[in-house]
């Protein structure tokens, strides 16, 4: 599978990153929607939400251990932070490579329709 986050994890684009591992890469979101917004990204090929198996309940696990870690590590825990997967149109995925964005850094707007 090839989206702009498999070019990023190739080094083919770009992209400040800010944390790596066996499992994942963690980069600066190119358009922030909060003063900290990073996207943590799994290695392992899964498109949508809809496509993870449970066999591969580790990969979610993995990301949201590693947002909590960043947000520790940058001193954002306390205050806290919003952790947020879109799936598909109507929640507003556009980069077919699962990930999670991390958002932080001032109290965020309430969402949804
Ligand atoms: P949405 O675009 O609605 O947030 P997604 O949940 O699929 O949908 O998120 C994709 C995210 O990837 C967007 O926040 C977008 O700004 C970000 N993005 C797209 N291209 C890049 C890039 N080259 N580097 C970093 N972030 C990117």
């Amino acid at each position: 599978m090839t989206t702009i986050f498999h070019k990023i994890i190739r080094r083919e684009l770009p992209a400040d990153i800010v944390y790596e591992d066996d499992h994942l890469i963690a980069f600066r979101d190119i358009a922030p929607q909060a003063p900290v917004h990073v996207l943590f990204v799994p290695k392992v090929d899964v498109a949508t939400l809809n496509d993870l198996q449970a066999s591969q309940a580790e990969v979610v696990g993995r990301l949201a251990l590693a947002a909590a870690a960043y947000a520790k590590k940058e001193g954002l825990a306390e205050d806290g932070y919003r952790i947020v997967m879109n799936c598909n149109g109507d929640g507003g995925q556009t980069v077919f490579q699962i990930h999670l964005h991390l958002l932080a850094g001032a109290p965020l707007g309430r969402f949804g329709t």
